[in-house]
């Protein structure tokens, strides 16, 4: 069993100066339906098997009973560069914390359920669209080893949305949902900041000292570096992140402070993709043409920046700007260190070698130039050899048909790629399975996701369940059909809106 019971409520937009946090009633659906309940994840977090209606309704935010305390919490942000002030939980409600058998602790929310106090101009829900997004593509990074808040149910909430309004003046309505999401804390650094701005250093310090005691174990409590720390773990915790995002070639697409999470996970998945084709300037968001402030290749430099906006938050708190500065530039160092580190592992190399940065990024540049993709770039580099022509072998690899200059220019590279992995001390087959751990052959590409939309538009659910199939094994290869590149009706259809 789950919860039982009844709630219902409506709350009042407002600010909430010196408040962290608001009690919110869920309004609750009358015809929700459950599309997908993650049986795995529900194991793993101590939640039993749906038995009845009232787990259902728990699942759904459409009944709950009267002693459990639902709430949003307020939190601030830089978003595009710019300070936005107060923001905060505008359709996520707090929905209860869980303890596993082994006392892990998580935290479960509602995104969809109804407006709350932060919710602004907008209503507090979600369409079925953006929510089989958020919860297919959070199950699949998660699934990639990426740290990611999690997916634990998807539900159609039986109502209609109206998100955009076509030509003719009329609303276009789309199917609203309902899902819930999980993660050891939601806390992000927008949080920090608008305690910050607004001066409440006591509540500043509340706040870091709780989080220090609840995900920071390693730091000790009585030490008078402890902020410090604190600070310095989540640009480790982010750094190691946005190296991982680089991996597998993710893109966040809203990469603003209040989308960042202390802890490094990746969270509110919006208009991200996966690359395609390699290119450092893609961005899925089309609200952040044509300044591309968050494209894939600027990931690393705005996770800085921002990691300076929570400086500037803790500093009442730390007070040490060297020690600020010290971390931030660390950031940088163990940014690169790692991602060298990382680009190594795809190329099957056992070290990080002299040279090595500077062959990693003319490979950026062949990739980019050459119209290659990412996924399936390495996915055959791994079983390529020099007896092969690599005109044929790589054929269904790029984007644009090769030009006899780009195939020569290819072929130089791959001379180049066999003279340094000669210098592996691994043996070939060691090397291969490293490559195998590195490079996923599976990505959930975001003209799957648009496909399984529709299909689930229409009541179908054979793609999603493929999807999910395949997602929980990304590094193997279960469906050969999903090892190809983007296919052309896909073409210039980049993400979704921002607010969904
Ligand atoms: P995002 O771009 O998704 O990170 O959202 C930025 C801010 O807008 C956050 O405070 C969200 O909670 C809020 N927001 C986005 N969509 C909605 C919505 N449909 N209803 C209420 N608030 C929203
Ligand atoms: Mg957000
Ligand atoms: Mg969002």
């Amino acid at each position: 069993e789950i919860f039982p019971g009844d709630l219902s409520g409506n709350p009042q937009q407002r600010q909430t100066p010196k408040m962290v946090f608001s009690t919110v009633k869920i309004v609750g659906f009358e015809k929700p339906e459950l599309i997908i309940f993650n049986e795995k994840l529900a194991q793993e977090i101590g939640l039993g098997e749906i038995e009845n209606q009232d787990d259902l309704n728990f699942l759904n935010a459409s009944a709950l009973p009267e002693n459990i305390k639902t709430y949003s919490t307020a939190y601030a942000g830089h978003q595009f560069g710019n300070w936005a002030g107060q923001l905060g939980d505008g359709r996520a409600i707090f929905a209860g914390e869980i303890t596993n058998e082994n006392g892990k602790k998580t935290e479960l929310q509602w995104k969809g359920a109804g407006a709350t106090p932060y919710s602004r101009h907008a209503d507090g829900r979600a369409v079925l669209r953006s929510s089989v997004r958020e919860y297919l593509m959070s199950e699949a990074m998660h699934h990639l080893g990426i740290p990611t808040t999690r997916a634990l149910s998807l539900s159609l909430s039986g109502e209609q949305v109206v998100r955009d309004m076509l030509y003719d003046g009329n609303a276009a309505y789309e199917k609203g949902a309902v899902m819930m999401r999980t993660a050891p804390s939601f806390l992000r650094f927008g949080h920090f900041e608008l305690l910050s701005a607004q001066k409440e250093t006591a509540t500043l310090q509340k706040l870091a000292d709780f989080a220090i005691k609840n995900y920071f174990a390693e730091i000790d409590e009585n030490s008078s570096t402890k902020y410090a720390e604190f600070f310095q773990k989540i640009s480790d915790l982010t750094a190691d992140m946005i190296v991982e995002w680089y991996r597998v070639g993710f893109v966040h697409g809203v990469m603003n402070t209040d989308n960042m999470s202390i802890l490094g996970l990746t969270i509110d998945y919006g208009p991200f993709s996966f690359l395609d084709e390699y290119h450092l300037n893609f961005t899925p968001n089309t609200t952040d043409l044509p300044g591309r402030r968050y494209a894939f290749g600027n990931q690393a430099k705005i996770a800085q920046w921002n990691l300076w906006q929570l400086a500037n938050a803790l500093y009442p708190l730390i007070k040490d700007e060297q020690q600020l500065e010290k971390t931030l530039n660390n950031f940088n160092e163990r940014f690169w260190q790692k991602h060298d580190e990382m680009m190594a592992k795809k190329f099957g190399f056992d070290v990080v070698l002299e040279g090595d940065a500077a062959f990693f990024t003319e490979v950026q540049q062949l990739m980019q130039d050459l119209t290659l993709d990412y996924t399936l770039f390495f996915k055959q580099l791994e079983t390529f050899t020099q007896e092969k022509e690599s005109k044929l072998y790589f054929k269904d690899v790029f984007y644009a048909s090769p030009t006899t200059e780009n195939l020569e220019k290819f072929d130089s590279f791959l001379e180049k790629y066999f003279g340094r992995f000669s210098k592996n001390t691994i043996s070939k087959e060691e090397s291969l399975e490293l490559m195998q751990k590195t490079n996923p052959k599976f990505i959930l590409r975001n003209y799957l996701l648009f496909e399984c939309i529709n299909e689930l538009n229409e009541g179908k659910k054979d793609l999603l369940n493929k999807l999910q199939h395949a997602l929980e094994n990304p590094y193997e290869e279960i469906y050969p059909e999903f090892s190809v590149k983007r296919p052309s009706f896909y073409d210039g259809q980049t993400g979704c809106s921002t607010l969904s």
